[in-house]
């Protein structure tokens, strides 16, 4: 079983927020189309182990861990009774050669190796054995999620690699494996090394980042108010102010992040000069308080829209969003 939610990383909700609000640099647009494909086949793996089954398996995803002082990212960290599994999942597609140790793509060497970041991971985790007393084994796999990967092999195959033909038949063994008390000891006391994504976000200029509101349907900064929601002049999409607010309180949040959000800073980015009392109520339903007086700024729990909307007990019977737990 899955024993955490998988969310965007704050990186992906950082360029996807300046997205929304910006002219993307070509670097920017790089960045984001990579960190969504990555996402795209972390959410691809989840589906295929839930089809699998997973419920004899501990499994933690997306996970930042601190261990002696060396940090990991680890995609997915399977717990069974002997054995910490790591797996590095990639979201490649298009023709890959393997030769002389080294990954290609149109005769052209990348940059990563995965399987390289998969062992140095999985080598990482085996401080744990002292820390945690317990002589655990640790395998590492890399898992190619993307239907559309073709690896060309033109000596041995690479070791410890799981193609998507084979990934269902992979997990279903996995979920045969033996799963105890000592598992589930291992998972609560692997808790004791989990750390906060550390990637620190670039800084941007405030001049280029466009205030105000969009559609959320088609991005158009072009919204006719009524009491309680707006319609979009260019797709007629309709969406609560509410919501709306709430996502200008998100982008600011990320777009910013080296800037405490007051109450008036996020007026005029979210361009609602005349709504001081709403911006003030939904800053309290949405955001944490942080100093008093004056100085009184706000903090989000998360990064993520929807989980934040549904965590707070956003309720409203104009949305279609299907995601939103409550219509
Ligand atoms: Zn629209």
């Amino acid at each position: 079983m899955f024993l955490n939610e998988r969310l965007k990383s704050k990186e992906l909700h950082y360029y996807e927020a300046l997205n929304r609000r910006c002219e993307l640099t070509r670097e920017e647009a790089r960045k984001l189309s990579i960190l969504r494909k990555g996402f795209d086949g972390e959410v691809g793996y989840d589906r295929i182990f839930d089809e699998a089954g997973h419920d004899n398996l501990l499994i933690y995803r997306d996970l930042w861990m601190k261990i002696e002082g060396g940090i990991l990212q680890i995609d997915s960290l399977i717990i069974t009774e002997n054995k910490l599994i790591v797996h590095e999942i990639k979201n490649y597609s298009g023709l890959y050669s393997y030769e002389n140790d080294g990954w290609f793509i149109n005769g052209i060497q990348i940059s990563e190796e995965p399987v390289a970041q998969a062992v140095r991971t999985g080598n990482k985790l085996l401080k744990l054995r002292s820390l945690l007393h317990h002589n655990f084994e640790r395998d590492y796999k890399v898992i190619f999620v993307n239907p559309n990967f073709n690896l060309e092999i033109k000596q041995e195959k690479p070791k410890n690699i799981v193609q998507r033909s084979m990934l269902r038949h992979y997990m279903k063994e996995l979920n045969k494996m033996h799963v105890g008390p000592r598992a589930h000891e291992t998972a609560l006391r692997l808790k004791d090394y989990f750390i906060d994504n550390p990637m620190e976000l670039p800084e941007v200029d405030p001049e280029r980042v466009k205030a105000g509101n969009y559609c959320c349907a088609c991005g158009k900064f072009e919204m006719i108010f009524g009491r309680y929601h707006t319609k979009c002049v260019q797709c007629g999409n309709k969406e609560t102010i509410e919501k709306m607010i709430v996502r200008a309180m998100v982008d600011f949040n990320i777009i910013f992040h080296n800037t405490p959000m007051t109450k008036e800073k996020l007026k005029r980015f979210a361009g609602m000069d005349k709504n001081e009392r709403s911006i003030r109520r939904l800053l309290n339903k949405y955001a944490e308080k942080v100093g008093a007086g004056r100085k009184t700024a706000y903090t989000l729990e998360m990064q993520d829209l929807i989980t934040l909307l549904n965590r707070k007990n956003y309720k409203s019977r104009y949305d279609t969003d299907n995601k939103l737990k409550t219509q």
